[in-house]
């Protein structure tokens, strides 16, 4: 399986000329990517409205994909 930061045989994360493959440290599948997200939104829906919004505003553009389902309603 490949990496999810895998775009067209460059890493889309990582300053790195070649991609390293499952040795490398940051290796996860879209699989897992997906798990962990929906842990987090899980996580993040059960905090404060004002945590949320700070959250919101921080890390995701003023948006709150946890109450939708996830990111691109991937979740
Ligand atoms: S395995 Fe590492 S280097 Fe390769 S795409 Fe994933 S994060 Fe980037």
């Amino acid at each position: 399986m490949s990496c999810f930061a895998l775009r067209r045989g460059k890493c889309s994360i990582l300053d790195v000329k070649k991609c390293e493959g499952s040795d490398c440290n940051f290796y996860k599948t879209e699989a897992q990517v997906k798990k962990e997200r929906k842990k987090v939104f899980g996580r993040i829906k059960t905090l404060d409205r004002h945590i949320q919004i700070h959250i919101s505003e921080t890390y995701y553009g003023g948006k709150m994909p946890w109450l939708k389902g996830g990111i691109n309603n991937e979740c």
